[in-house]
């Protein structure tokens, strides 16, 4: 199955696509930890991405059409894949199209704003493999230490108040307009993102018939 999952920023894509990858057995592709990871390791596309990522802005289209292009073509993708966080504009949805990816579902995972901006202050991610915490919604066992890995378990610098902000008004400008696209294409599967991971992701299998 080859899905896409849409939604503001703190709506819990990653959580999500973590859960679909563990049953359906395909990889969980996520924009935003390809360029963390590139800047951890100083790569020139991370250096490039840096500025754009810490003040909320987008990343530019160019670059995460690079990506993609280059992460689906893997032998991985062979039965499917999840996109998280990507397509955020219509350019890059567009760029999707005219490689000749077949999309099966669009799930966009409504949240209101409100409560996006209660949700992305209590994040925590881990700084060496990723994984994502929540410290009401999702704690890790021992605080500040990833089950996972045991790595340290940071606040991430886009999920300072100041740039919550200016990520939402990216979101609804720039990325929103893609629930109308998925929409008119008939991909569309509006999911709500209610309180509870285990609670959205029951509605997000019922709605995928998995
Ligand atoms: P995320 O972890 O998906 O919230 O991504 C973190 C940041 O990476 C975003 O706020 C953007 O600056 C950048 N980014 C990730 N994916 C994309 C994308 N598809 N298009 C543009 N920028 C992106």
């Amino acid at each position: 199955m080859k899905l896409i999952l849409l939604g503001a920023p703190g709506a819990g894509k990653g959580t999500q696509a973590e859960v679909i990858c563990d049953k359906l057995n395909i990889p969980a592709i996520s924009t935003g930890n390809i360029l963390r990871e590139a800047m951890k390791n100083g790569t020139e596309m991370g250096l490039k991405a840096k500025s754009f990522i810490d003040s909320g802005a987008l990343v530019p289209d160019d670059v995460i059409i690079s990506i993609i292009k280059e992460r689906l073509v893997q032998d991985d993708c062979k039965n499917g894949f999840i996109l998280d966080g990507v397509p955020r504009t219509v350019a890059q949805a567009q760029a999707l199209e005219e490689m000749g990816v077949e999309i099966d579902k669009v799930i966009d995972i409504e949240v209101a704003d409100d409560t996006i901006v209660k949700r992305l202050s209590g994040r925590r991610v881990c700084a060496s493999c990723g994984a994502s915490y929540h410290t009401i919604f999702k704690p890790s066992v021992k605080p500040d230490v990833c089950d996972r890995c045991n790595g340290q378990l940071i606040v991430r610098k886009d999920d300072e108040p100041s740039t919550i902000v200016e990520r939402l008004k990216v979101y609804h400008e720039l990325t929103e307009p893609l629930v109308e696209f998925y929409k008119e294409r008939g991909k569309l599967v509006v999911v709500e993102g209610v309180e509870g991971v285990e609670n959205t992701t029951k509605l997000l299998f019922e709605k995928l018939g998995v």
